[in-house]
């Protein structure tokens, strides 16, 4: 399948878990990606070696999702380097959080500028530079739809706001052909959420399937919605969770 043919893509947080899956299957479809990356530059290295070890394309740039002036500079980087960008996948995230009556202010303020804001600069300064036939695709969470657990006020905060900027966002995009929908995530098997870890013991046995997700079947979804054939997708939340929140 190599519908991706010619398009460039931007995956936030790439070096790891969901979104190195994220743009290794871009890749594999026949994308150029850009990964950005911030504390795991070895593991940003590696994707962007699997990636050329496979045939394709891909770089690496250091930009702290929460730093606007750094998110900014790797879409231009993207642009400059590989000659566009027509997908941008929103995945860098964070989760910080705790009883709503110990949350820092700190805290507060890092989860915002890396899931809020990192999300908003990163999508203006690519649609900026989108030609009809882009595409947006934020990382939410199933959290949106289902208060599994205590202690989430916050990144549910985050994810929340994430998703009303996506689906507003239609009435903008929707005349320039370009779409944007949220992928929302359940339990997935990841370094933040590991299977086996401690959220595991609370929501494992909430699973439909039985079993965690894998971060090839978030990718799995976030290259359909990247597709050509998905241009009547836009607005879209796609639940991605083994029937966690159904
Ligand atoms: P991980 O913590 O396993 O990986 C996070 C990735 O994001 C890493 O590549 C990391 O890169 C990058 N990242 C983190 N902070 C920053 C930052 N400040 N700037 C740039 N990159 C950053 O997370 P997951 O793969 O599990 O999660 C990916 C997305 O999916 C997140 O938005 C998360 O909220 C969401 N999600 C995850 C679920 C799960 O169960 N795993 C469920 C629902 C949603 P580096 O190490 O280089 O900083």
């Amino acid at each position: 399948n190599q519908n991706l043919q010619g398009k460039v893509a931007l995956v936030t947080g790439g070096s790891r878990s969901i979104g190195a899956a994220v743009a290794k299957r871009l890749a594999e479809d026949g994308a150029a990606v850009a990964i950005t990356y911030y504390g795991s530059p070895e593991k940003a290295e590696a994707v962007v070696r699997d990636i050329e070890a496979a045939g394709g394309r891909a770089i690496a740039v250091k930009a702290d999702a929460g730093d606007a002036s750094a998110v900014r500079a790797a879409v231009k980087e993207t642009v400059n380097a590989l000659g566009g960008i027509d997908i941008l996948v929103n995945n860098a995230g964070i989760a910080l959080g705790g009883p709503i009556d110990e949350i820092t202010t700190e805290d507060y303020n890092r989860m915002i500028a890396v899931n809020v804001t990192g999300v908003f600069v990163a999508t203006q300064e690519a649609v900026r530079n989108m030609k009809a036939g882009g595409r947006i695709i934020h990382i939410g969470s199933s959290m949106v739809r289902y208060a599994a657990f205590p202690t989430a006020s916050l990144y549910t905060l985050t994810k929340g706001a994430v998703a009303g900027f996506n689906r507003s966002l239609v009435r903008d995009l929707g005349p320039r052909g370009i779409t944007v929908n949220t992928v929302h995530p359940g339990p997935t098997d990841t370094d933040m959420n590991p299977d086996g870890g401690p959220v595991s013991k609370i929501v494992g046995p909430g699973m439909a399937i039985g079993r965690y997700g894998k971060p090839h079947e978030i990718a799995s979804v976030v290259a359909y919605l990247a597709s050509p054939e998905a241009g009547f997708v836009t607005g879209a939340d796609i639940v991605a969770d083994g029937g966690f929140t159904a």
